[in-house]
C-alpha cells in the first residue's frame, strides 16, 4: 500500500521537527539569555563608574533562563535610578540655576531688586557703589583703587559726589 506512508517513516520525520523546533528554541534562549546580559552590562555601565557595581549588575543576570528573568527584576529595583548622562544634565541645570540667582542683584539692605549700574539703592537709600573722581566708572565699595584708571584718590571713603563739589567749591573761592 504505498499510499499510507510507513510508521517509521512519519516517527522519522516527526522525530527531525522535533530536532529543528529543539535547535531553533535553544538558539532563541541562548540569544535571549545573552541579549539580557548585554543590555544590562550596557545599562549598568551607563549608570555607574564603578567597576564592582557593573560586575555585580551583570552577575545579577548571569544564570541561564529562565533563572536571569529573577536577577532581571532584582536588578530593576538596585540598579541607580538615574543614567550618569543625566545626572550629568541634572547638575548642569542645578549650577545654571544657582548661576541665575547669583545674577540677580539684590540691595544688602533692604534686599530689592537692584540694577549693577545704581549707586544708592532707591528703597533704602543704602549707598551701593561710588564713583572713581578720576574717570568716573562705578566702583564697588570695598575697592581702594579703581579697577578701570588705576586712581588711588577713592581710597579715603568719600561719597559719590564730594570730591567734585569740593573741587567745584575751591574753584569758586579761586575766582
Ligand atoms: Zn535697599
Ligand atoms: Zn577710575
Amino acid at each position: 500500500m504505498p499510499q499510507i506512508p510507513d510508521l517509521t517513516e512519519i516517527l522519522a520525520t516527526l522525530g527531525l521537527v522535533g530536532q529543528v523546533l529543539f535547535w531553533v528554541t535553544g538558539a532563541y534562549f541562548v540569544a535571549f539569555w545573552f541579549s539580557i546580559i548585554v543590555w544590562t552590562f550596557r545599562d549598568i555601565r551607563a549608570r555607574s563608574r564603578d567597576l564592582f557595581t557593573q560586575a555585580l549588575g551583570t552577575l545579577l543576570v548571569l544564570p541561564p533562563p529562565p533563572l536571569n528573568l529573577g536577577g532581571l527584576i532584582l536588578y530593576f529595583i538596585l540598579r541607580p535610578r538615574e543614567t550618569l548622562a543625566e545626572m550629568y544634565e541634572r547638575s548642569l541645570e542645578e549650577e545654571a540655576l544657582l548661576q541665575g540667582i547669583e545674577d540677580v542683584d539684590v540691595c544688602p539692605a533692604c534686599k530689592q531688586l537692584i540694577e549693577p549700574d545704581y549707586v544708592i539703592c532707591p528703597n533704602c537709600y543704602t549707598q551701593l557703589k561710588r564713583k572713581c573722581p578720576e574717570c568716573g566708572h562705578l566702583m564697588d565699595l570695598a575697592w581702594n583703587v579703581c579697577a578701570y584708571c588705576g586712581s588711588q584718590a577713592a581710597q579715603q571713603p568719600l561719597p559719590t559726589s564730594r570730591p567734585r563739589e569740593v573741587t567745584l567749591e575751591e574753584d569758586r573761592e579761586a575766582q
